[in-house]
């Protein structure tokens, strides 16, 4: 099983895939946290993406795709994997696909989690994240047991430097002008489902569920 999760930011891309994880046993790929991994432990890499990352901008193709051909080749992503966030460009499925030809397989699903833009704005501003462990939270939806500490690990949470508003209606831009036509390339493929993403945790992910049916 190897799924695509894509969406605008805040459309709980990395809160469902959290989930398919564990109950599909798939490899998450997440660019974003690999990028945020490779910041905290002091990368060149990770300080290189930071500086797009902070103003909401993408990070370049070609670093971006380097870092996914290392993921895709170690033994644990061969044949169950969810991508979270990558390809983000045209130009990285190109290069995804053509990383998967080489290993002799393809995707079996793109899911589009969608939601309006008020939604993704009142989820963008509450969404709060571990600093230790990268747990998300959210101060209304999903807040933790006791204020500003996670649950899981006791770790202090934090608003990602790039949630600030100007960021994020940076990033919505992006989305709608480079990643939204991933749909097209993807629907022509026949591989393309989108799911409502404006509904409880449950539903969501209920759906998707229900999205994968045909690949599970
Ligand atoms: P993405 O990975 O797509 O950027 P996240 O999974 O981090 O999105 O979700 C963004 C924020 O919205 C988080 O604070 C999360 O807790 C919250 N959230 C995600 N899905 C839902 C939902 N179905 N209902 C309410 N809040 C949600
Ligand atoms: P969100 O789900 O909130 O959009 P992510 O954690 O997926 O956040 O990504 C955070 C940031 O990391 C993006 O805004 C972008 O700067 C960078 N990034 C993540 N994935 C990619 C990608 N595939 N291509 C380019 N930049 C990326
Ligand atoms: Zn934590």
């Amino acid at each position: 099983m190897k799924i695509l999760l894509t969406g605008p930011p805040g459309a709980g891309k990395g809160s469902q895939s959290e989930r398919l994880v564990k109950e599909f046993g798939l490899t998450s790929i997440s660019t974003g946290e690999m990028f945020r991994e490779a910041y905290k432990n002091n990368e060149k890499l990770g300080i290189e993406a930071m500086k797009y990352i902070n103003k909401g901008e993408l990070v370049d193709d070609d670093i971006t795709n380097e870092i996914v051909r290392k993921r895709l080749s170690k033994k644990d992503a061969e044949s169950r994997f969810l991508l979270d966030g990558y390809p983000r460009t045209v130009a990285q499925a190109k290069a995804l696909d053509q990383m998967l030809s080489d290993m002799n397989s393809s995707l079996d699903a793109v899911i589009k989690i969608v939601v309006d833009k008020q939604v993704i704005l009142e989820r963008m501003v509450g969404r709060r994240v571990c600093k230790q462990c990268g747990q998300t939270y959210h101060l209304s939806f999903k807040p933790p047991k006791v204020e500003g500490v996670c649950d899981k690990c006791g770790g202090t949470l934090h608003q990602r430097p790039d949630d600030q508003l100007e960021s994020v209606l940076n990033r919505l831009e992006i989305y709608e002008s480079k990643t939204k036509p991933l749909i097209d390339y993807y629907d022509s493929r026949g591989i393309f489902r989108s799911v409502n993403g404006d509904q409880s945790f449950d539903e969501v992910y209920a759906a998707i569920k229900k999205a994968l049916e045909d690949v599970i």
